[in-house]
């Protein structure tokens, strides 16, 4: 099913796909609605990107699973599914149950997106930089 002609765009969960306004409670309990936009974002990704997710509770037990559940249930309420493009079925089946899709280890990808990171340019961040980082919804 995975395109792997595609790059590899990793994304990350919790605070990238997950709304993890919450916090963390569990690697499988997984209680937050979606971050505004990241189902059509993963569905026009689709197209061009070989879409995985990686995420701390990846090699956790249950913690695949759970991400999947939850990518089922949001894809149903966040996207439209009539003809021609049944939008929530194409992410169901090329993300959610795509095992390809659930990497157990960090993949090598074209890029990532995560919320707890900094991009690196060439320059070392200052400690302070590194002490002061927030991720986006906490700013
Ligand atoms: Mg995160």
């Amino acid at each position: 099913m995975t395109d792997r002609s595609k790059p590899i765009l990793c994304l990350d969960f919790d605070g990238v796909l997950h709304s993890y306004t919450s916090g963390w409670v569990h690697a499988t309990f997984i209680p937050d609605p979606p971050v505004p936009g990241a189902f059509d974002f993963m569905y026009q990704c689709l197209e061009h990107f070989n879409q995985q997710i990686y995420s701390s509770r990846s090699h956790q037990e249950g913690g695949i699973v759970a991400m999947q559940i939850w990518m089922e249930y949001w894809a149903r309420k966040e996207l439209d599914n009539t003809e021609p493009l049944y939008r929530a079925n194409a992410i169901i089946n090329q993300i959610a149950w795509n095992k390809d899709a659930w990497p157990l280890k960090k993949p090598s990808a074209f890029v990532t997106i995560d919320d707890r990171a900094i991009t690196f340019l060439g320059e070392w961040p200052t400690i302070e930089t590194l002490k002061a980082f927030k991720p986006w919804n906490k700013k």
